[in-house]
């Protein structure tokens, strides 16, 4: 979602802010059908295979603890990257495929959540069915578009359409959804944003460098592709689709930045229903929120209050031919994976090869498999959950949590940049945060939800319509605090600011980032500076504008803040120096301001993961000059920490996520980190003014 849960470990939340579908975007590619045929294994916690001994860990850590895994695991056919998430991802939905395919065979014993994800998986799996359907199951979307008519009086009926869109996972012209409202944590309220893009974000469409001229022309071809594919006139698609990206270019200049939308006081505009509409006239709003099957309500949050009086121009100023061609694009777009292969190849070749670099599709079991777990993820994840997440797990990462939380309240205490009143009050949302981990406590009904195994698209749209009248629903109710924002499986983790909690999906809790073999320094490096990552991003530039509550509120001393700006500073010349990219079509340095969240919370987060390890490790007793594998353990503690961040990725991936993504690349995770360890240099024998010991280093927290 757009305004709120962006504290995540990995991915963009961007791209959702920006509208992308990314539905479209992930699942593409042609497909064998079948079960999963390579059998992937996880990487260990201490993967000494990846070590590089012939590399100074003083003078580049990540070459020292990474140096071999790119060699090692070279990058497949069907992946834009490979790092330690792709690995365990990979693992996950294998052990999906398998219970799905064990549903999908049928059988009259099935629950009826058993039945929904078997008959779910089997529905996309039938390739056959798919071509067969042909667009006929988009046919009633694409014939209600085309209904519309023409001139004012066709503009006037669009919001009652785009509501309908929408709800079913096509996303035109704008966002909507529920939120917490940013200053008063306990209400659920609506918001508006922009949207509408196809491209990741506004400034693919104004960028003037080669490379981008060229993903626009690439865009505008694949626009006319799909709506050849779909029967149009080759030289009628060739126009529709440049008219649409001058659309779409018109909405990207009114639209804001990547780094303005992480600043929630940017987002935040409260108005009564009736001065929005006043805003927007002659938009009748309410036919929008009848279509979209909202609530009514009084007021909601205008997040992005420059875009809406642009996208009235422009859609007043464009004829209705283009609106058509643009909406009939997104419907095809947006099914593409459960539409016959000529679509969905064609979609994979514009969103993952030629933007991300990906020679091949994923096999369609793996696509399959998430498509069930991003449509009945907690139906899916209640099974996987009881598969494969041992109980053991859990109190171990119950424990490392506390541990954790520890070792903030002792550093709190130590800071000598923060006043006592600012430090009661980071106490004070320190001790509020709260921990979830594994799954939730309630699992999510699905039983409205109708799945049917002889019916890809009509799945995927009521999937869709299922998800979204269940987050518009909460508007106006009490906030349930055991809500999840991840499914189990999910390789992920993150702090959502309007709850304070931190959230731990079991999809995680397994090797390489919680391997129960290990020792606990391999695990307090790994998944440890992953909790503590989380927990710092509730004091992180954009987390320390909310306080215990989840309000936006300021709780900081003017003074302490100014001191908290400077030290954040440098992280953002630290990481704005990193030069991600470097190649023919010219240079990309990483965005230091867009990237400064969570480079602030990898900083903190494994200070304190070395704090919260050095005190579990005297409580145990552990001999810290003993060594295993060859190392101590403060130096598998660290070697761990930069092996969560080994990688191997296609320049295209890094170049596109350094221009979107609130994440730096995984590398530059490793050393960018590390060069700020006040214990690194000890456990190393490093000597002060080493590149990885620097004389100017960096520390917040
Ligand atoms: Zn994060």
């Amino acid at each position: 979602m757009f305004v709120k849960g962006c504290g995540q470990l990995v991915l963009g939340c961007m791209a959702v802010a920006m509208g992308i579908s990314m539905g479209a975007a992930q699942q593409t590619a042609a497909a064998p059908a079948g079960a999963a045929e390579t059998a992937y294994v996880p990487i260990p916690g201490f993967d000494t295979s990846s070590i590089d001994a012939t590399a100074d860990p003083c003078t580049d850590f990540y070459k020292f603890a990474c140096g071999r895994f790119a060699a090692n695991h070279p990058i497949p056919a069907d992946q834009a990257g490979v790092d330690q998430f792709y690995a365990l991802y990979n693992v996950n939905t294998q052990a999906l495929n398998g219970i799905l395919t064990k549903e999908a065979a049928g059988g009259a014993s099935r629950s009826p959540d058993e039945q929904k994800i078997g008959d779910y998986y089997a529905a996309c799996m039938n390739t056959d069915l798919i071509e067969q359907k042909g667009l006929a199951p988009v046919d009633p979307l694409l014939k209600e578009i085309d209904g519309l008519g023409d001139g004012m009086r066709a503009k006037l009926a669009l919001p009652m359409l785009i509501g309908k869109l929408q709800r079913m996972g096509v996303s035109v012209f704008f966002g909507y959804g529920e939120q917490q409202d940013f200053k008063d944590a306990t209400k659920q309220i609506a918001f508006v944003s922009q949207g509408g893009l196809g491209l990741p974000e506004k400034d693919y469409y104004l960028r003037t460098g080669a490379k981008d001229i060229e993903i626009r022309q690439q865009y505008e071809a694949h626009i006319a592709k799909m709506l050849t594919l779909a029967g149009e006139d080759a030289e009628k698609a060739k126009q529709d689709a440049a008219a649409i990206l001058a659309f779409e270019t018109a909405l990207a200049k009114g639209s804001m930045g990547v780094v303005d939308l992480r600043e929630p006081e940017k987002t935040y505009y409260m108005k009564s229903i009736a001065d929005f509409e006043a805003s927007i006239s002659p938009v009748n709003f309410t036919q929008f929120m009848e279509g979209i099957h909202s609530p009514r309500v009084t007021e909601l949050n205008d997040s992005t209050p420059e875009f809406f009086p642009v996208l009235v121009k422009e859609v007043r100023a464009t004829d209705m031919e283009t609106l058509k061609a643009y909406m009939r694009y997104n419907v095809l777009s947006a099914y593409s994976s459960q539409l016959p292969k000529r679509f969905d190849d064609e979609t994979f070749d514009f969103y993952s090869r030629k933007l991300n670099g990906q020679p091949e599709q994923e096999p369609r079991w793996k696509r399959c498999s998430n498509a069930v777990n991003g449509a009945l993820g907690e139906a899916l994840g209640k099974v996987y959950v009881a598969q494969y997440f041992a109980g053991d797990s859990k109190a171990k990462m119950v424990e490392m949590v506390k541990d954790i939380e520890t070792a903030m309240d002792r550093d709190i205490d130590s800071l000598d940049w923060m006043s006592p009143a600012t430090k009661v009050r980071a106490k004070e949302k320190l001790h509020g945060v709260a921990n979830k981990i594994g799954y939730p406590d309630k699992w999510r009904d699905y039983s409205a939800l109708e799945v049917k195994r002889d019916d890809p698209v009509g799945n995927s749209e009521r999937a869709d319509a299922f998800e979204n009248d269940r987050q518009l629903n909460k508007i106006g109710k009490p906030v349930d605090h055991g809500e999840w924002g991840m499914t189990p499986p999910t390789v992920n983790a993150y702090y959502d600011p309007s709850m304070n909690d931190i959230n731990f999906p079991a999809g995680i809790l397994q090797p390489s980032f919680y391997d129960k073999t290990q020792d606990d320094a391999v695990n307090y490096g790994h998944i440890g500076a992953v909790i503590g990552h989380e927990l710092t991003h509730g004091f992180d530039d954009e987390g320390k504008k909310f306080d215990a509550k989840g309000n936006l509120s300021d709780w900081w001393t003017a003074e302490d803040t100014k001191k908290f700006e400077a030290k954040t500073d440098c992280l953002v010349k630290e990481y704005g120096g990193f030069t991600a990219v470097h190649d023919a079509a010219g240079d990309v340095k990483v965005n230091g301001k867009l990237t400064l969240g969570e480079n602030t919370a990898d900083n903190g987060g494994l200070v304190l993961a070395y704090m919260a390890y050095l005190e579990r490790a005297k409580a145990e007793g552990v001999d810290l000059a003993a060594k295993k594998d060859g190392y101590t353990p403060p130096q598998r503690f660290y070697i761990a920490f930069a092996q969560n961040w080994c990688e191997n990725a296609r320049p295209e991936q890094v170049r596109n996520q350094v221009l979107v993504d609130p994440h730096s690349p995984d590398h530059f995770r490793a050393n960018g980190a590390i060069v700020n360890q006040p214990g690194f240099a000890a456990a190393f024998s490093c000597k002060k003014g080493a590149p990885m010991v620097p004389a100017d280093s960096c520390r917040v927290w």
